[in-house]
């Protein structure tokens, strides 16, 4: 497995693949890896000839400081796993080498990017549809792997694709979960076991909310997941909504829509987790 820091290597490296004809898959990622990431690498390593992983703590798209600093980073033992996971080669670059100086790209993504992780983390998706952007352009990847686990992340970066005119097939990859239902993150790292068993209520709220969904109105579903969550201890809800799967628009009967899911944002302990599940 090679690991690469400066961008003008990865271009040479993509360049002697792409003249041997061989496909190449991208897991974009910020590190500190766990089975979640790894499953995008499995599912890459099947569809691909080569795969690459790049592992960047992207600065631009954090709007809280303090959750830049505290971002957990295990670099060893990310190329450990990486290697065992049969990827080809790793991309990890510095700040100055992918910013040496400011990206000023200001993408309009539209109600898409303006609801939810938009309302309270502003700034943050343009972060991403930057780095993003980016790394396609310096990888070139024909394929690129995302989590569902961010489901509106992807979603944006659909959109970005098509803005930008972009020829990456957008591959998404279902959520890995904790045994106790909690959808694994970096973040997780952070919390006690207590907290992880706190913070299993947000699979329970899910997967229940699913089933009411039979017999229940939208607003009675959402009204319930949100009182639910508030009502448990140690546990603050950010959002809890139901949307559009598509355009991430909120609406009134089941029979608005083709497909929805229900998204939440909560802290457990100062960390902030985020989860959905498609409601059908
Ligand atoms: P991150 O390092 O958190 O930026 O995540 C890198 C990629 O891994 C993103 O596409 C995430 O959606 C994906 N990912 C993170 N956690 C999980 C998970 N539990 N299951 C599946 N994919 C995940």
């Amino acid at each position: 497995m090679e690991v690469i820091e400066k961008i003008s290597e990865v271009k040479s490296f993509v360049h002697q693949i792409r003249t041997e004809g061989k496909s190449i898959g991208l897991v974009p990622t910020m590190g500190a890896l766990h089975p979640g990431h790894i499953s995008l690498v499995d599912q890459a390593r099947k569809e691909n000839d080569i795969v690459v992983c790049s592992i960047f703590v992207n600065p631009i798209q954090f709007n809280n400081p303090d959750d830049l600093k505290k971002y957990p980073r295990t670099m060893d033992k990310d190329l450990e796993m990486l290697k065992a996971a049969g990827c080809d080669m790793v991309f990890m670059p510095s700040v100055q080498e992918m910013y040496p100086e400011k990206i000023n790209k200001e993408y309009d993504f539209g109600i898409m990017g303006g609801v939810m992780e938009g309302k309270f983390r502003p700034g943050h998706f343009n972060g991403v549809a930057i780095v993003v952007n980016l790394l396609f352009t310096i990888v070139e990847p024909h394929k690129a792997y995302f989590g569902e686990k961010d489901f509106q992340q992807m979603a944006i970066i659909r959109k970005m694709v098509e803005l930008d005119g972009l020829d990456v097939k957008i591959v998404p990859c279902t959520i890995i979960r904790e045994d106790n239902g909690l959808a694994m993150s970096s973040r997780n790292m952070r919390l006690s076991d207590e907290q992880r068993d706190i913070a299993s209520v947000i699979f329970r709220v899910l997967k229940l909310a699913k089933e009411m969904a039979l017999s229940h109105e939208v607003d009675q579903v959402q009204q319930w997941g949100i009182d639910e969550i508030k009502n448990s201890e140690n546990i603050e809800l950010e959002y809890f909504e139901i949307v559009n799967t598509y355009t991430l628009e909120s609406f009134g009967t089941w029979m608005d829509v083709k497909s929805c899911t229900a998204c939440i944002a909560a802290f457990v302990g100062g960390v902030r987790l985020i989860d959905n599940m498609k409601i059908f």
